[in-house]
């Protein structure tokens, strides 16, 4: 809200009531919002490195958000129930199960709640209830209306100015809306088609507009007062707005003391979204051969609050300082009898955590890393093994899960592997490529030259 970095401080000594804006579960997320999860996984493990309690809820929009964010258009659950002829609620629990895949396979811790709308619309009507009674509501044919212009400070956490909107009034398609940035609380059902999800309420039969159910949620799970609310920047002017404005509404008073968002992963300088079709998902990495994993090393190499250029090229480079850092681990393990400066240790742990918790200096932990790995002389090899562990507390690329599978294969995979070359001289490729894929959840590549069967590590 200060758009400065600011010291934090908690509410309550020791603790950090956190709050998330989820996916909209319509569709695979694509990296893009990924980046927004592992933003939000790092700075939860940055505060738990500083020994506070995070309580952490995150939710599961599976009603009420647009194809547009000015509360026109179809809903987006409704629409890719549409698109592949499946109940709304397949949908959803098919895409949110995909979400967590997601989550798990880039090692992003699971927040302790995850609530879904549909599961809290009776605390949304209650919400709105409360709005209404003290007159920041109106009634229009399609639903009830925030009055915007009612606050004063409309907008403040984006900045808006909000008399020069009035402007903008004329060419707004709702005609019936008092202000151009008034948006729906609820939306009442259309007459002339029947929705999927559709609930009573004290105003007719409808659906929660998209932004009352953070508001509903985080109050219900953190109460009145918390911490820190995340989300991408594109929340900033819209939905974390009106999140504002109906705390005001509510409560007359705001609930977040702290505002932190991400900024985009661009395509070719573009924001990656699902409407400009530019969009990867974690799939295609995987599809090419690469561990989701060296996405999230990435991501570790750009500043949250920084654009950040998605290209194969930059994760190929990724991929392959992953596997450098992964030899490196295993090469630490052999000890030499170099003696340690415990001086020195407490340097680069020092310096780490000034990193971390300058508004998470994440790359510049990284570097630090690389610069630990090169040091030649005053830290020995296993104390430097134990303390890049300690900063993959923080990086989560799972350092301690790597073996030396690059000079000793597993026997297991050994094994799979001599039953793939049976099976290829049998001309069975179906087996084949099943055993194929069996390797690589095993995070070996298999590669048939001229030469021979080659694996490699991903
Ligand atoms: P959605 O599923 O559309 O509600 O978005 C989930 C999260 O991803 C939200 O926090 C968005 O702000 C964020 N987001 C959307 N597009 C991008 C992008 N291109 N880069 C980073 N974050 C994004
Ligand atoms: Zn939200």
């Amino acid at each position: 809200m200060g758009r400065k970095k600011e010291k934090f401080v908690p509410i309550k000594r020791g603790e950090v009531k956190l709050y998330s804006c989820g996916p909209t579960v319509y569709d695979f997320p694509h990296i893009g919002n990924l980046r927004a999860y592992v933003f939000v996984d790092l700075l939860k493990r940055v505060l738990e490195y500083n020994k506070l309690r995070v309580k952490h809820v995150m939710n599961i929009t599976d009603v009420g958000h647009l194809t547009s964010d000015a509360d026109t258009g179809e809903d987006k659950m409704e629409k890719g129930a549409r698109r592949e002829g499946k109940t709304v609620w397949e949908i959803a629990e098919f895409y949110t199960k995909d979400f967590f895949d997601a989550m798990d396979k880039l090692n992003i811790e699971k927040p302790k709640t995850i609530c879904k709308a549909t599961d809290h619309i009776k605390e949304m009507i209650d919400m709105i209830k409360q709005i209404e009674k003290n007159g920041f509501a109106y009634k229009t044919s399609d639903g009830i209306y925030f009055d915007t212009f009612k606050l004063k400070d409309y907008g403040k956490l984006a900045g808006l100015y909000i008399e020069g909107l009035k402007e903008g009034a004329r060419v707004e398609p709702n005609l019936e809306k008092r202000n151009p940035t008034d948006f729906a609380l609820w939306k009442i059902s259309p007459k002339d088609q029947k929705r999927q999800m559709e609930w009573n309420s004290p105003w007719n039969i409808g659906f929660p507009g998209w932004h009352i159910e953070c508001s509903a949620m985080s109050i219900k799970y953190l109460g009145e007062k918390f911490d820190i609310h995340t989300g991408g920047v594109d929340h900033v002017p819209v939905h974390h707005t009106n999140e504002i404005a109906q705390s005001q509404g509510a409560l007359k008073k705001d609930v977040v003391n702290y505002w932190l968002h991400n900024e985009h992963v661009l395509v070719d300088n573009k924001k990656m979204s699902k409407s400009l079709q530019n969009f990867y998902t974690l799939h295609d990495i995987e599809n090419k051969n690469f561990n989701p994993l060296a996405f999230r090393y990435l991501l570790l190499t750009s500043h949250y609050r920084s654009k950040f250029n998605f290209t194969w090229e930059s994760l190929e480079a990724a991929q392959k300082s992953l596997n450098t850092l992964r030899e490196h681990m295993i090469l630490l393990k052999s000890t030499d009898n170099k003696k340690t400066d415990k001086k020195r240790i407490l340097e680069y742990k020092k310096k780490f955590l000034g990193f971390i918790n300058d508004d998470l200096n994440i790359p510049y932990a990284v570097s630090l890393t690389w610069k630990l790995i090169r040091e030649e002389s005053k830290i020995n090899n296993s104390d430097k093994h134990k303390i890049i562990m300690d900063f993959d507390k923080i990086f989560g690329l799972k350092l301690k899960d790597v073996k030396d599978v690059k000079s000793k294969i597993p026997k297991e995979a050994e094994k799979l592997i001599n039953e793939r070359e049976e099976a290829r001289k049998k001309r069975d490729w179906k087996k084949a490529d099943e055993i194929r894929k069996k390797l690589k959840e095993m995070n070996i590549l298999i590669e048939d030259t001229e030469s021979g069967v080659k694996w490699r590590l991903i």
